[in-house]
């Protein structure tokens, strides 16, 4: 699913995107001072594991299933997925219950495969927003403990802890907004001050929704149209063409 030729966004096409977002948001310049930052698949190279992870459960349960097909749900919380393939598969929900049994065992096969890899330029964005003095906030629909645990370890002193909201913390998963304007109420600020960076086509539109100028950086196998569809103000191919590229950014912000 791969596009052949993927650019990095020039200087030219980052100030279109900042205008063009202003001029959709009445966002005054210099607002921006924090960014929202989704894990899997951003902060750790971990969607190849949890893809297989799905399709292992799923397809246990005696449904059949396409691991592709769960890169295009990354986002929603467990809960959503299952019922989304439930329902289609079987007509009908499950019970609060059996959501809770099926997740267990796709948590299980997920922590299985061992220690997941930090994604490469994750740590170089990090350093970047931290120099500049941008607040970070964690927005995830994991409530992975396995990878939430870790996240001191691997980038110390990026997430401060009462600035992380996972599926424990929301109503909503994304694409509904709920999670990044929690992020936003963490802050106490508004959509204008946050920038959103997620690897999701629903990620992108909850990020969109809430309001924020949203960058889509693709790490997986989604391609790009998915990411415009969404609306993504500005898509990177990769973490470290983003990370590169982010010192630029910030500055074209003010
Ligand atoms: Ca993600």
């Amino acid at each position: 699913m791969t596009d052949i030729l993927q650019s990095t966004p020039s200087i030219d096409d980052m100030l279109h995107a900042i205008k063009t977002y202003r001029a959709r948001t009445g966002c005054k310049p210099g607002s921006q001072h924090a960014a929202l930052i989704d894990m899997d698949g951003v902060l750790y190279d971990s969607m190849k594991y949890h893809t297989l992870a799905w399709q292992r459960m799923v397809s246990e349960q005696g449904i059949d299933c396409d691991r592709d097909e769960f890169y295009l749900y990354e986002g929603m919380t467990g809960k959503a997925t299952i019922d989304l393939i439930w329902r289609r598969e079987r007509g009908v929900g499950v019970s609060d219950d059996e959501v809770k049994r099926l997740y267990a065992i796709k948590a299980r096969y997920f922590v299985e495969m061992g220690r997941k890899e930090t994604m490469p330029g994750a740590d170089r964005m990090l350093q970047a927003l931290m120099k500049a003095g941008w607040d970070r906030v964690l927005v995830t629909g994991s409530a992975q403990s396995s990878l939430l645990e870790r996240l001191d370890e691997d980038y110390p002193g990026a997430f401060v802890a009462e600035r992380r909201v996972t599926a424990l913390d929301v109503t909503h998963g994304k694409p509904d907004p709920e999670p990044y304007l929690r992020g936003l109420q963490k802050l106490n600020a508004r959509p204008c001050e946050a920038i959103v960076i997620e690897n999701a086509p629903l990620g992108v539109r909850a990020g969109v929704e809430a309001g924020c100028f949203t960058v889509a950086v693709t790490t997986g196998p989604i391609p790009r149209k998915e990411f415009e569809k969404e609306k993504a103000d500005l898509i990177f191919p990769s973490m470290p063409a983003f990370a590169e590229a982010l010192p630029t950014l910030i500055r074209l912000f003010n």
